[in-house]
């Protein structure tokens, strides 16, 4: 069964539950019995695109003759 995160907004304590996934929408309370809870998402990366810069050419070998050894 898959475990949720929820975060309660009275209380401001985070707790897991397991319950089934169609349950993981409905209204859960805190160890506390606050039920103004939302659900966190604990296991999916949220937001942000990657920008990882492309790796940088190495120079060289793009034509002419230096690089081959004929050079010098
Ligand atoms: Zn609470």
């Amino acid at each position: 069964m898959p475990r949720y995160e929820y975060r309660c907004r009275t209380c401001g304590d985070t707790f897991e539950l397991s319950r089934p996934m169609a349950e993981s929408a409905a209204p859960a309370e805190c160890p506390a019995g606050h039920d103004d809870t939302v659900k966190l998402l604990s296991t999916v990366a949220v937001g942000g695109v990657s920008n990882a810069p492309a790796p940088a050419q190495r120079g060289g070998g793009a034509g002419g003759c230096c690089g081959g050894g004929c050079c010098g």
